[in-house]
């Protein structure tokens, strides 16, 4: 077998290599069929989940702006592949913040390595069924554990978890944060949604029937804002901006390429360039916590580059682009992903009113 060398840094050339065959594979990751197990098992295989883990923790221990620049290169080869990894990491990175002995000796390395698949269900205690009076996932508390009743109603790659890291509440408002094996009895994992992109991340509701979790498994809480509470989480919300700006990377770097034989397509990739070069240098200052960086603008900015760069590239690509397997099409329905995503409200109200009122006009 080929020896596979693991990537070390966002810039070297094995980091390329893994692009080349991520982008190569992306082609093939459609529907909800098509979970792109081999795309993550490279992953694991060149120690992409370690970039986020600290070296003491079997990691690699890059920094926050690292990653950002290791994100930015997945996202624009494979957007869905790397949108499940964003939500394993997620839970990873949980895991080894709780400082949770015990599952940190029987779940991370199995994780970090690729053998074995996590990812979280919490949105509903932030952006999703806030509306609702009763909560979707509620606990209590046992002698020897919690009790889970209700749904985790968005979780990625659902079917194929080994582990769910979910946010449940309990009867008085408090929150608890628990590592739940989807071996558990009561536990059913719907086999994913066909979405308008992304149906191969296998996103889909988790619903727990009296789901006995032991007290050994609690990552944080009860207390209020448990996900807040949660620390070693550094990127936070920049995760969903750069992978926004790495759509549109793999947008402008079509526009750019076809561009080279099209002179009349030369300004408008060039002037989309620049805005991705610095968008991306804002993000990985905002990274690197450079304090007057306000994450909500760079992630409507990216949000917004995101939309306008998949549709430029679309209007280059011409109607070729629009026949179902041109990757500008995909890109175009991928970019509404981010309208939706993890999008809190103040953001949702900045597109809706630049969408209600025409600037133009
Ligand atoms: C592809 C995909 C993958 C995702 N993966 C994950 C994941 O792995 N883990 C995770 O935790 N989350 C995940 N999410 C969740 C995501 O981050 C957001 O939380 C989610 O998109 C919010 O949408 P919602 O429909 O649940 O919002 P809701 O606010 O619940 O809205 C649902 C519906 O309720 C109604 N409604 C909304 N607000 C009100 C109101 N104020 N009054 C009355 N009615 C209202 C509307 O009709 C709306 O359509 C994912 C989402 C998507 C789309």
């Amino acid at each position: 077998m080929q020896h596979l060398p693991p990537v070390l840094t966002p810039t070297s050339a094995s980091m390329d290599d893994l692009c080349d065959e991520l982008s190569r594979l992306a082609d093939t990751i459609t529907d909800v069929t098509d979970w792109p197990s081999e795309s993550l098992r490279l992953c694991g295989q060149r120690g992409v989940y370690r970039w986020f883990l600290p070296e003491d923790l079997g990691g690699y221990g890059w920094s926050a702006s690292d990653q950002i620049r290791g994100y930015l290169r997945l996202s624009q080869a494979d957007l869905t592949t790397t949108f499940v990894i964003t939500q394993y990491m997620g839970a990873v990175r949980r895991i080894a913040a709780s400082r949770n002995t015990a599952v940190i000796e029987s779940w991370l390395e199995k994780l970090a390595s690729g053998q074995q698949f996590s990812t979280v269900g919490i949105s509903h205690l932030t952006t999703s069924r806030r509306h609702l009076t009763r909560p979707v996932l509620r606990a209590e508390h046992t002698a020897d554990g919690y009790i889970l009743d209700g749904l985790a109603p968005w979780v990625t790659g659902a079917p194929h978890a080994d582990l769910y890291i979910v946010g449940a509440t309990l009867p008085n408002s408090q929150q608890v944060l628990l590592a739940v094996p989807s071996s558990l009895a009561g536990i059913q994992a719907g086999p994913g949604h066909e979405l308008v992109a992304l149906s191969a991340s296998c996103t889909d509701q988790v619903s727990f029937d009296s789901v006995h979790v032991h007290q050994s498994m609690l990552l944080n809480g009860p207390g209020e804002n448990v996900l807040k509470s949660a620390t070693g989480i550094r990127t936070g919300g920049l995760q969903t901006s750069t992978l926004a700006i790495g759509l549109g990377q793999a947008a402008v770097h079509f526009l750019s390429s076809e561009a080279s034989n099209r002179h009349d397509l030369q300004a408008a990739a060039n002037e989309l360039q620049q805005e991705v070069d610095a968008l991306t240098q804002r993000l990985l200052n905002a990274s690197e916590g450079e304090t007057d960086c306000d994450t909500s603008e760079i992630r409507t900015a990216a949000n917004r580059l995101a939309l306008r760069s998949t549709q430029a590239a679309l209007t280059a690509a011409k109607g070729a682009g629009f026949v179902k397997g041109h990757p500008v099409g995909r890109w175009c329905r991928e970019a509404l992903f981010f309208l939706v995503w993890s999008c809190p409200q103040p953001i949702a109200q900045a597109h809706l009113c630049e969408l209600a009122f025409d600037t133009h006009s």
